[in-house]
């Protein structure tokens, strides 16, 4: 099959895909305390059809697969899938996205099935203010995931994300880079983007890449930029003395829609060509009314072929996705 490539001549090379919406954290920049109204079991795709999908992409060249969520260790049997998956012919890199809660118990399946790659969901490494971000009190439950996933050195690299939020984020940097420096992690910092199912963010709350490396830079001098693909969303550092790798994903300070090479779908089968799309393309009817994987191709073909030259977050008039990061599959 033909590659992938969008309007903007943006070849498509990497999916994530999410297993559920469901979450057993309530991060406040993500979802309510209360929860969301979850999908209906028969609307989520099944371990078959997530793997028929994978394969139709891979022949268009789509290498790269990333399970998220909500949380996907929620979702029974996760293992199994990763195991389909990592069948698939041309899926070159196979990783996960998870808030680390389940990983003690689900590390060791995973990589048996052939997990390579995991990056964990870590805002905080102070108890109180874990759990006054995650509103669950698990810090150390995800300190313990972490550790059983270290013992496997098949999963590296191990990459620890931290949504960056002004006058919250600051205290825990020089803790989070102590850490980077201290274990095989690559801590990485995501500056908050409008995707709070709360609708409560603000451009003010915004902690930018920059702003961290400044606050870092003060204790351990500067950092020496490191390499990185062309489409990578996150900028590489290194510390002077070589030890220890941090990351910076500035999708609000510094965008890099103009070498983005994602899609996403969602548990519900709904393919989005941009984290913060309007609309979405209905991929699992065609899954289910006995379409080809010709007919499935031409529908993946014709949504990418839409895919938003950019997202518009610092521009007057934005207007917020269609869903929140937990229904999307950050
Ligand atoms: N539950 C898994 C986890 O915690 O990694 C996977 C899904 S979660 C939606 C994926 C990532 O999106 C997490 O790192 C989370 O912190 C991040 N995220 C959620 N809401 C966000 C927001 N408004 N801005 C930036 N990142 C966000």
């Amino acid at each position: 099959m033909d590659a992938l490539v969008d309007s903007w001549g943006r070849e498509i090379k990497s999916v994530r895909v999410s297993v559920t919406d469901k979450c057993n954290f309530r991060c406040t920049y993500c979802m309510p305390a209360e929860g969301l109204e979850w999908l209906r079991r028969d609307e989520v795709l099944s371990f078959e059809e997530i793997a028929r999908l994978v394969g139709v992409l891979a022949r268009m060249g789509v290498d790269e697969v990333r399970l998220t969520g909500g949380e996907p260790l929620v979702r029974r049997d996760l293992p199994t899938l990763v195991a389909l998956l990592a069948q698939v012919d041309g899926v070159r890199d196979l990783s996960l996205t998870t808030n680390g809660v389940l990983l003690d118990r689900l590390a060791g399946p995973l990589v048996e099935a052939g997990l390579r790659r995991l990056n964990v969901s870590l805002d905080s490494l102070d108890h109180v203010r874990f759990a006054e971000l995650t509103r669950r009190d698990a810090l150390d439950q995800v300190l313990r995931g972490l550790e059983e996933a270290e013992r496997h050195p098949e999963l590296r690299p191990i990459k620890v994300n931290c949504v960056a939020i002004k006058g919250f984020t600051e205290e825990e940097v020089p803790r989070l880079a102590a850490l980077a420096r201290r274990k095989p992690y690559v801590v990485r910092f995501i500056e908050c983007m409008p995707l709070d199912a709360d609708e409560g963010w603000r451009a003010d709350q915004v902690l930018t890449g920059a702003e961290i490396r400044a606050l870092i830079e003060v204790e351990h001098g500067p950092l020496v930029e490191l390499p990185t693909k062309p489409s990578s969303t996150a900028r590489r550092f290194g510390f002077a003395d070589g030890g220890g790798e941090l990351g910076f994903v500035n999708p609000v300070s510094e965008p890099f829609c103009s070498t983005c090479d994602r899609i996403r779908v969602t548990a519900d089968g709904q393919l989005r060509t941009c984290l913060f799309s309007r609309r979405e393309w209905d991929l699992k009817t065609p899954l289910r009314d006995g379409s080809s994987d010709d007919d499935l191709a031409a529908a993946i073909r014709w949504a990418v072929a839409h895919k938003e030259l950019k997202h518009r977050i610092n521009e007057p008039g934005f207007v917020r996705a269609s869903r929140s990061m937990s229904q999307i599959g950050g």
